[in-house]
């Protein structure tokens, strides 16, 4: 029986705190402020808010790499013990 995974209540601030600035909306992430989209493969340039957005200049200036960085952390929290069986 699988078993739930400790210690996650930094990652799930992080994440809560990310989703109350940022929307995932499939490979785009938008901002909550002015609801501009970013794709996936623009991750690397300045998010492009609207220019009257009044979260531009407060919120992280690269979302997805804010949003990996917390998936990496998820990730190796979430990692099985070698020899674990999916059942
Ligand atoms: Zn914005």
């Amino acid at each position: 029986m699988a078993e739930q995974i400790p210690n996650l209540t930094a990652i799930n601030n992080d994440l809560c705190d990310f989703s109350s600035r940022w929307s995932h909306d499939g490979d785009y992430m938008r901002c909550r402020g002015c609801k501009r989209p970013q794709i996936t493969s623009c991750m690397d340039m300045e998010f492009p808010h609207a220019a009257s957005c009044r979260v531009a200049g407060v919120v992280d200036p690269h979302p997805w790499r804010r949003y990996l960085e917390i998936m990496e952390r998820l990730a190796q929290a979430a990692q099985r013990p070698t020899g674990h069986k999916e059942s």
